[in-house]
């Protein structure tokens, strides 16, 4: 198998598993019991806030554990507009559905949203968000790195305006960390979303950081764990592993994004050589592991499942509802042609990737591309 799915997940790094595999095992007591067992398992969990909060440049409890990306952003996102007052938050129309759906549900709820519009790259520049905050805004969510064309967002200087402005700042780095240096003595936001599957920790994992007195109000209520912000008896295998692949993944960045992007650059060059093909996205401001192509006439999902036949994971950017074909939310977003939308194609890289993988795979998908608009 060649795996280039893993912005969808990434494969558990063995630190974390052996982190985790001791409170899946001979430890399965409950972090709130006062016995040793129970106790050891606690102790298990400062641990990994701590390296957690190493790991981002934060203080130990600035990090709240949460089920993954999904649960942080949301409760990152009604934290701040249950402070109450504003009525008005504001994000971008490629953000993850995480993030969109609960301004949904926030605007159901009867607050104002703004979607700022990205530009053809996909790029959100920090004068757009500087215009729409005004005196009733709450709350600025923007992601980091998008998850489908890898695009890099400014959120530094985003940050800073947010902060000048006294408007809260959320970031959604699910897609970011592993890839870019993040950390919250620099980067000035009030809240940001970690999942852990995305980053070699395990399903059902992630975190929130909240800086301190940034404000935060519980979605969970119950035993009060998480300091009441999220109650319900730790998954405390998935929290060791968080700390665990956190720590591994924020050592040696810049020298892993480095390789990574030798091999991203060298698959974008060689599906460039395929007819009727363009990249999505930033040429420069991308993911070192970030590779997303649409190809004019192709069916994304197709193409997908010919490439599993011979044992390459990817995925397409295009959502099949309802029996019909739908250009995913942030390629109509970036102006893409709908016949290049629904032929579109992520391939997402990992330092386990290989060279001789990079280019059997790229062999795949001209083949599977050519076989495909043979069929037509
Ligand atoms: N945000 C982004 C940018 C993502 O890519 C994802 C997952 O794909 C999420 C949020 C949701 O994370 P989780 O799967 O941990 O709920």
């Amino acid at each position: 198998m060649i795996y280039l799915d893993n912005a969808a997940s990434a494969p558990i790094n063995p630190k974390a598993l052996e982190a985790a595999l001791p409170f899946l095992t001979a430890n399965f007591a409950n972090p709130s019991s006062p016995h040793g067992a129970g106790q050891s398992a606690a102790l298990a969990i400062i641990e990994a806030r701590e390296k957690c909060a190493a790991a981002l440049g934060a203080a130990p409890d600035e990090i709240i554990f949460t089920s993954g990306g999904t649960e942080s952003d949301n409760l990152a996102i009604f934290s701040a507009l249950n402070r109450g007052g504003r009525r008005r938050m504001i994000t971008t129309r490629i953000e993850h559905h995480a993030v969109l759906n609960a301004f949904r549900e926030a605007e159901r709820r009867g607050f104002e949203a703004v979607y700022l519009e990205p530009n053809a790259d996909g790029l959100i520049n920090a004068e757009q968000v500087a215009e729409a905050i005004d005196d009733c805004t709450a709350l600025v969510s923007v992601m980091a790195a998008n998850n489908e064309i890898g695009t890099i967002q400014p959120v530094g200087e985003i940050a800073e305006i947010c902060k000048e402005r006294g408007v809260l700042f959320h970031v959604d780095a699910v897609q970011a960390v592993g890839s870019l240096p993040i950390d919250m003595r620099i980067l000035n936001a009030d809240y940001l979303s970690v999942s852990a599957h995305k980053i070699g920790g395990i399903k059902g994992g992630g975190l929130l950081f909240a800086r301190k007195g940034a404000p935060l109000s519980p979605m969970i209520f119950g035993g009060g764990q998480e300091r009441g912000i999220r109650s319900g008896t730790e998954n405390v295998a998935a929290i060791t592993a968080l700390g665990a692949a956190i720590e591994d993944i924020t050592h040696d960045i810049e020298k892993r994004a480095v390789k990574i992007a030798e091999l991203r650059d060298m698959l974008i060059s060689r599906l460039s050589e395929i007819p009727h093909s363009r990249l999505n996205g930033s040429q420069t401001a991308r993911l070192c592991g970030n590779v997303n192509f649409s190809f004019e006439n192709i069916d994304g999902e197709a193409l997908v499942q010919s490439l599993d036949l011979f044992g390459v994971c990817a995925s397409a950017a295009s959502a099949c509802s309802s029996g019909k074909q739908t250009a995913s939310h942030v390629l109509r977003a970036i102006g893409t042609p709908e016949k290049y939308a629904l032929g579109s194609l992520r391939l997402t890289l990992s330092e386990s990737n290989t060279r001789s993988e990079i280019l059997k795979a790229a062999e795949l998908v001209k083949d599977c591309v050519e076989r495909l608009r043979n069929a037509l």
